[in-house]
């Protein structure tokens, strides 16, 4: 993080939200009450591990509870703080009012550098932190549910569901208070690759929109476009990889831990995260070149820059010398409040990470709503799809007089399963929100940007519900 940012993440959300505010007409203090953050808590708690007693400190914030469950991710990071996990809670209500998503935000973090521990003890740690968080009130499928984020995935989700079954084994629903578990856990097909699949429906509903393109100065579609992304984490690659090879984009560098690569006739996404896994690092993949540290390819020229790991990485020092036409935000917060109001002034278009980022969360609910409903998605009515298909090859060929041809016949013959389902669900999330915020936006001559209608958007259904309770 730059040395001149001078606003923090926290404050960088509570400017971009006053400024969305005051473009509308609110009730008085409806917009303090909707931005304030409700509770956090601060954990410390003991494990006996192998070499003694260690202590360590967790944060869980629930920023509101106009809808429950409230819901956000669990960061494990050696750098977390509590402002972090409020600035990100705060970020999680606002993006699940943006797409549509009937959940308050939450977020949690635990203050830990995860590689320096073993599987075993990770598994402990985070069971005593699920234990925690459970006695506090932080945990439950009605109350809390937790997710994967920075530094941790699907084994520890999988641990705290377990931790909070067996804390409450009578609850039917208790796998319901955690997502992004193993298919095999309670999880639901797609869960994984759910964040970068809508940073891609999100790029593909905005290449569906010639205004915005003309906004942006592009044309065109996806296919030979130039994108730099920055993090191969799992939001990163797969959204990169996506784009790649279903949209026909170039992913002309990647920017990582230790150094960038440069291709400009586009790297092979899938050869340089197998590169990256084998090595631990970018460095030495052979069809590109290396850039040690590698901070300036973001502002190599582009048409699409997508930050996808930390939030504070476009700030007010490199902002001014940043060449992309879009600024994609798969990661939360990655350019600060300065940045955000040069690039604007730049006429560089950001779809905001409260929308584009929101893939993760929209599928985290279609695996809560699987637990609560206790059924694969697809199980009732996949035969029966597949059945109505083949009538209908039967009348078409009748009707036309010969068979058709394989491909045909096997799309009418696929009946809907899981993972299908969910992407269905996903991009229609993704498109129909899009065009929400371009609607805000139109409909508003105070806001000027996408960020500041992905705010008011918001705020504006928030609000609403917020009317319909006594407070
Ligand atoms: N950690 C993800 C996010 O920041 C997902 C949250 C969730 O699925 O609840 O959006």
């Amino acid at each position: 993080m730059s040395e001149m940012k001078s606003t923090s993440f926290l404050e960088s959300v509570d400017l971009c939200f006053n400024q969305a505010a005051e473009a509308m007409d609110l009730p008085k203090g409806l917009a303090r009450q909707i931005r304030t953050c409700n509770a956090i808590c601060e954990m410390k708690f003991g494990v006996e591990l192998e070499g003694g007693y260690e202590i360590f400190t967790g944060w869980r914030a629930t920023h509101s509870e106009h809808a429950l469950p409230a819901k956000g991710g669990i960061r494990y990071a050696p750098f977390a703080d509590q402002q972090e996990v409020e600035a990100l809670a705060a970020l999680m209500t606002y993006k699940c009012a943006i797409v549509n998503v009937p959940y308050a935000g939450s977020k949690g973090a635990l203050k830990i550098d995860p590689k320096k521990y073993t599987l075993d003890e990770l598994e402990h740690i985070t069971r005593r932190f699920a234990q925690e968080l459970d006695k506090r009130g932080f945990l439950g499928p009605g109350l809390n549910v937790p997710a994967p984020d920075m530094g941790t995935g699907q084994r520890m989700m999988s641990w705290i569901a377990d931790e909070y079954q067996r804390l409450h084994p009578s609850d039917i629903n208790a796998r319901g208070c955690v997502t992004g578990k193993p298919v095999h856990f309670g999880g639901v097909a797609g869960r994984i690759e759910a964040t970068g699949r809508g940073v891609q429906f999100g790029l593909q509903e905005f290449f569906r929109n010639p205004d915005d393109l003309i906004l942006a100065k592009l044309d065109g579609s996806l296919e030979g476009k130039k994108i730099i992304v920055q993090g191969l984490g799992n939001v990163g690659f797969h959204a990169a990889k996506f784009l790649q090879q279903e949209d026909g984009a170039k992913i002309i560098a990647i920017l990582e831990r230790d150094g960038a690569l440069l291709n400009e006739d586009g790297l092979d996404v899938e050869a340089v995260f197998a590169h990256k896994q084998e090595q631990g690092k970018v460095e030495g993949y052979p069809e590109a070149q290396f850039f040690e540290g590698g901070g300036e390819l973001l502002e190599h020229p582009c048409d699409v820059l997508i930050p996808a790991a930390m939030e504070g990485v476009i700030h007010q020092e490199n902002s001014p010398r940043i060449q992309a036409k879009v600024i994609a935000e798969a990661a939360n917060g990655p350019v600060t409040y300065e940045a955000d109001r040069i690039l604007c002034e730049m006429g560089v278009f950001i779809i905001p990470d409260a929308y584009l980022n929101a893939g993760g969360v929209t599928v985290s609910y279609f695996e809560w709503l699987k637990n609560l409903s206790h059924v694969r998605f697809g199980r009732m009515d996949r035969r029966l799809a597949e059945s109505q298909g083949q009538k209908i090859i039967e009348a078409i060929e009748s009707g036309i007089g010969k068979k058709l041809d394989e491909d045909s016949k096997s799309k009418l013959l696929t009946g809907p399963d899981e993972i299908n389902l969910v992407r269905s669900g996903l991009e229609d999330t993704m498109r129909e929100a899009y065009g929400e915020i371009k609607e805000q936006f139109l409909g508003n001559e105070k806001i000027t940007d996408r960020r500041m209608a992905a705010y008011a958007l918001s705020i504006r259904k928030i609000a609403a519900i917020y009317e319909s309770m006594e407070l």
